[in-house]
């Protein structure tokens, strides 16, 4: 695609010779930014700081611009006191310190590409205007899909600071109010934990059978489990049908909940209203596409955000990641990028994190579902390490799955949920992706270690540890959903804990011979393919270890009874026995 030519970083002056004279008249750079929150002030700031004299008009169609759209949730919840904590910046504040020209309640609705102009909409005195741009950057974002069906109750979607003041009104309205949460993803379970904060009676209502399914179902139990304990109504495989009476929503499992409000989290969708209508191309994901300086296929006009299509870390194709992350990032190359210093997006990996309860549920990169569906070669391991040593006080537990290339041992994915410490971990799998590590690699970290804070052999580690092994053979692993197969085909679980353990709670048909006695008792063992576990991993790797140097055909269960657990019994079970 032809680049057009760097934008000049001062004004031009051109001389205007008249009947009345000379005139000197100054011809500025003017780039129109569409959206003024995330990745539209990022980009409008960020060109400030390269270019003193561009002409910079930002247009917004909401009240308010670069508020804080991530921590609306928690205004809900009363963890943020303030309204106007949200509030991040106003029109004048911009105006003041990156002299900006900001123009909220106002709407472009078209543009005309060959023209070089947008055409924009007051939405306070339904007056248009045109506007000409030398450049154009799409910041629109994304659009709230719906999920919600007619309905007499208040239905809200949680993107906006009028949505919240919508939804405190009518919590403030009623004494003990409940609501109906539609969808367990990212702002679903945030609104959950917000509204139960509050004091409100939750039924949230999950269209498929999993919980926030970015994650694999193993990895989702434990969220289940802790949003049932909290109280909250969790309805799976389930959608709104409709209200039935004032104060009570029907669901398609043909029962009714109470609700004051229903909060629509059903998931967005880029908005590419304005780069459809201006005939730029969409990608196959359904966001605008950009190439690596973030240009559509128009060179003038630039896209950013929730609304621009992203190229997957994973295999290079396009794809949707709506964090606000990527949005910022993105709104600061694409400043470089009209300034004349453009540099070539990293692939997005997409990286989140989540707090629910006091659970920490993050991930980057593939999951296993979405490894399968490809066809892709894969290795996984599971662990249940504690963010600190565990001898001192305070240590809290956590479980990591990690995705791995079967055939170049790169890292393609990682899920942790858990107490503290979840946050660095996913942070430094994330870098080891973005570094191109290998799992294997990951034994040679030197990480920050003091019993306060992790572990000689940090869980990072541990997870290379596993990992290498996979990869020289020195042990082979099984999944929890390959047990039942195994089984079926003439193997033999082993159970190596203890037998207070093993009584406790055990695999159906599992034997129990404990890894201490394990060598005395051999012979005990029959000479067919053996699946050992333990609690974790870590007691099954090393029976698998004895049992291969004695001549067993022997896997290890990966993750142990814990995962298995996880992944074939659903709350509250769970629940009591990791308790
Ligand atoms: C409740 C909530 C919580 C979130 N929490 C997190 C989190 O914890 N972590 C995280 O990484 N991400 C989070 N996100 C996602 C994050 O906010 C988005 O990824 C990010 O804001 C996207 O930036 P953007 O610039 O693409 O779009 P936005 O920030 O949504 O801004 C787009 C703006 O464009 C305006 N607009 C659209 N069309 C037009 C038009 N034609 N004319 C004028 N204006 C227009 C819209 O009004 C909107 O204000 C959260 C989002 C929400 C809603």
């Amino acid at each position: 695609m032809p680049r057009p030519p760097p934008l000049r970083r001062h004004p031009v002056t051109l001389r205007v010779d008249t009947l009345w004279g000379i005139f000197a008249l100054e011809a500025h750079v003017k780039i129109i930014i569409v959206g003024g929150v995330a990745g539209g002030m990022s980009a409008a700031t960020r060109l400030r700081r390269l270019d003193e004299s561009a002409e910079i008009i930002v247009f917004e169609r909401g009240h308010y611009v670069s508020f804080a759209n991530c921590g609306l949730p928690y205004f809900v919840g009363g963890v943020i006191r303030r309204r106007d904590e949200l509030l991040l910046q106003t029109p004048e504040s911009l105006e003041a310190r990156f002299a900006l020209d900001v123009r909220i309640d106002t709407e472009v609705v078209h543009i005309d590409r060959t023209a070089q102009t947008v055409s924009v909409r007051n939405l306070l005195t339904d007056e248009e205007s045109v506007e000409h741009y030398d450049r154009l950057v799409l910041a629109a974002g994304a659009s709230a899909r719906s999920g919600a069906t007619e309905s007499t109750i208040p239905t809200h979607t949680l993107r906006t600071v009028d949505d919240v003041d919508h939804i405190n009104a009518v919590l403030t309205s009623v004494a003990a109010a409940s609501a109906v949460v539609i969808g367990g993803g990212f702002i679903g379970l945030e609104a959950v934990e917000n509204l139960v904060q509050r004091g409100v009676q939750v039924t949230l209502v999950q269209r498929g059978p999993q919980i926030f399914t970015p994650l694999d179902p193993e990895m989702a139990a434990p969220v289940l489990d802790r949003l049932r304990e909290r109280g909250v109504d969790v309805r799976l495989n389930t959608t709104v049908t409709g209200s039935v009476a004032s104060g009570t929503v029907a669901l398609s499992d043909g029962t009714t909940v109470p609700a004051d409000l229903v909060i629509d989290a059903s998931g967005v969708r880029p908005d590419v209203t304005l780069a459809q209508q201006a005939g730029l191309r969409i990608g196959a994901s359904g966001g605008v596409w950009v190439d690596g300086t973030q240009a559509t296929s128009d060179p003038l006009i630039f896209a950013v955000g929730d609304g621009v299509e992203k190229t997957d870390a994973g295999n290079g194709s396009g794809t949707l990641v709506t964090m606000a992350g990527l949005a910022n990032r993105h709104g600061r190359s694409v400043a470089d990028s009209i300034a004349g210093t453009p540099e070539q997006a990293a692939p997005a990996l997409g990286t989140g994190i989540l707090g629910i309860f006091g659970l920490t549920i993050a991930l980057v990169g593939w999951n296993e579902k979405r490894l399968v569906a490809a066809g892709r070669a894969h290795r996984i391991v599971h662990t249940h390490p504690a963010n600190h040593a565990g001898y001192f006080p305070g240590a809290e537990g956590m479980s990591i799955k990690l995705l791995i290339d079967a055939e170049t041992d790169a890292i393609l994915g990682a899920q942790i949920v858990g107490g503290a410490g979840v946050d660095k971990r996913i942070d430094v799998l994330a870098v080891a992706m973005a570094a191109g590590l290998g799992a294997s690699a990951l034994t040679r970290l030197e990480l920050a270690y003091a019993p306060q804070y992790a572990s000689a052999k940090d869980p990072i580690n541990q997870l290379g540890y596993v990992a290498s092994n996979l990869a020289q053979g020195t042990s082979v692993n099984l999944q929890w959903h390959e047990l039942e197969a195994a089984r079926a085909a003439g193997a033999v679980i082993v159970d190596v804990r203890s037998a207070g353990e093993f009584a406790a709670g055990s695999i159906p048909g599992a034997i129990n011979l404990s890894l201490d006695d394990l060598r005395e008792r051999l012979v005990e063992l029959p000479r067919v393919p053996l699946i050992v576990h333990c609690q974790v991993g870590q007691r099954g790797h090393t029976a698998a270890r004895i049992l291969t140097q004695h001549g067993f055909d022997v896997q290890n269960l990966d993750g142990g009874y814990r995962t298995w657990l996880a992944g074939t019994v659903t709350s509250p079970i769970l629940e009591r026995a990791l308790a």
